[in-house]
């Protein structure tokens, strides 16, 4: 078994469950201890039975709950030493601390986890790319990125299923109630991905390999559900092998096998 769900993604909160048959951990943690727990449950998953939380960058909205609940139930939590500095007034002390550097490979359970550099307004943000080694499958993780450069791209094409984000749609932000720097600094290159990013994406990842990509962050003030199904609709067209689905702050996913 390999498979995720995504408990919740957008501004409010992200966290993404992976399960194996041998070992479960969290991408983020980024709801209350509370919503997190209740989020998990609602997967018929006990929180006890997580064995690590992996944070991507500082932002709130990644790492919320992700000291609470690691003291609570004595979870180790794995981040980059600048990203904890970042991180530690807000996540407090955190009982099983580690850190790794991008690029390098450490394991949880029967999975390789190999960080690696992505583009946000954020100390050092990572994205993550895991193996699990009894399939031979692998799913990347990567939100929050201002632009895809050929590392991550790689990372993407080379991937049994891609979690990433279609935060905005150009002419919605340009019509929303945002002032103009946090509109600049969305579109920024250490900002978010829009949906021209990634209806370029789609059409460049024809790897034979990428069974589904999965879109969420999606902003609720400068995009829309209706932008991003006319996205899927129109990629389906193509008759592609390839599934796009979406991942909403209230619901997240199902679970997805990778
Ligand atoms: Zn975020
Ligand atoms: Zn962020």
């Amino acid at each position: 078994m390999f498979r995720f769900t995504v408990l919740g993604s957008g501004s409010v909160g992200n966290s993404v469950l992976v399960q194996t048959s041998e070992t479960a951990f969290l991408i983020d943690a980024g709801f209350s201890g509370k919503e997190l727990e209740r989020r998990l449950l609602l997967r018929g998953f006990p929180i006890i039975n997580l064995k690590g939380i992996l944070i991507t960058h500082e932002h709130g909205d990644h790492i919320k709950g992700a000291g609470i609940i690691a003291r609570r139930y004595d979870i180790p939590v794995w981040f980059n030493e600048l990203t904890h500095a970042a991180s530690e007034i807000k996540v407090k002390k955190i009982p099983k601390l580690n850190f790794f550097s991008h690029e390098d490979v450490f394991a949880i359970g029967d999975c390789q986890i190999l960080p690696f550099k992505i583009h946000h307004d954020a100390v050092n943000p990572t994205g993550f790319m895991i193996f699990h080694q009894p399939t031979g499958k692998r799913l990347t993780y990567c939100t929050d990125c201002g632009k895809l450069d050929e590392l991550i791209f790689s990372r993407f094409a080379t991937s049994d299923v891609v979690i990433t984000e279609a935060n905005y749609d150009e002419q919605l932000l340009l019509e929303s109630e945002y002032p103009e720097w946090l509109q600049d600094r969305i579109r920024s290159h250490l900002g978010h991905l829009s949906n021209q990013d990634i209806k370029e994406l789609l059409y460049e990842l024809t790897s034979e390999r990428t069974h589904t990509v999965v879109l969420g962050h999606i902003s609720n003030k400068a995009n829309s559900i209706i932008e991003i199904g006319k996205l899927q609709h129109k990629y389906k067209k193509r008759s592609s092998k390839m599934k796009v689905k979406i991942a909403t702050q209230e619901k997240g996913t199902k679970w997805i096998d990778v």
